[in-house]
């Protein structure tokens, strides 16, 4: 049963839902927005396989790092700036704080139709961006230790961006998905709607991919009772 006060707060995120729906460009298209996203990673992913040349396994370390770096990095941006409004990205907290976590909550966290991936799926040019960044790492590590270190950096930063985008995208999905037959991937969806709680959002679960920096942290939370309360 929803108590009172979840039910204002159901009744304040249809409001806003609705506004939000109104207010996409009828030229908006999901499945074009997210075919451009994996198609501009999984391209540079394929030319960086294409271009690495392995003669031991030492670069191999480079995907290690860059995995535990691109962690480090998705819990801090989410934290520091989608949660905390600051002078050098306002658009990321509007986007984040006032956008998707107004749009979805623990009391409604699915996606009606492909035209709600826009509050989903980030902007197209942050896949750019990221990319031309991690490019400019990749060509300093390359001079330094090798092309196989590189190539190595740029693929694994874009695959940790491309299953950021995925994963996020999957969180929004019914519990019911085959996807969640999977328990490491059931208990990642469970910990993303206790940080859409309101009460929980600026407090725990940053990680959205993998949780090894909350852990570190101890902003880890699997507190399936909070979810029961429906608060
Ligand atoms: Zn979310
Ligand atoms: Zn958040």
């Amino acid at each position: 049963m929803i108590r009172a006060g979840s039910m204002d707060r159901l009744v304040q995120q249809r409001q806003f839902q609705q506004r939000y729906r109104q207010g996409i460009g009828p030229h908006y298209h999901g499945y074009g927005h997210g075919i451009c996203v994996l198609a501009i990673g999984l391209g540079i992913i394929g030319y960086c396989v294409w271009k690495l040349e392995l003669t031991n396994c030492q670069p191999l370390l480079t995907v290690v790092a860059a995995l535990i770096i691109a962690n480090g990095l998705e819990y801090f941006a989410h934290r520091q700036l989608g949660h905390k409004r600051t002078r050098i990205l306002p658009l990321f907290y509007e986007r984040h704080s006032g956008e998707h976590h107004r749009f979805f909550t623990h009391l409604d966290p699915l996606w009606r139709d492909h035209r709600d991936w826009r509050v989903v799926l980030f902007p197209l040019y942050l896949i750019v961006a990221v990319a031309t960044a991690n490019g400019a790492v990749a060509w300093g590590l390359s001079l330094l230790f090798g092309p196989a270190v590189g190539y190595l950096w740029l693929m694994t930063t874009v695959a940790a961006y491309l299953w950021y985008e995925v994963a996020h995208f999957c969180w929004h999905l019914p519990e019911q998905s085959w996807v969640f037959r999977i328990g490491f991937l059931r208990r990642m969806r469970l910990r993303h709607l206790i940080h859409h709680h309101p009460s929980m959002m600026n407090r725990v679960n940053f990680n959205i991919t993998w949780p090894l920096f909350d852990y570190l942290l101890g902003t880890d939370s699997l507190n399936s009772q909070m979810m029961n309360t429906k608060g």
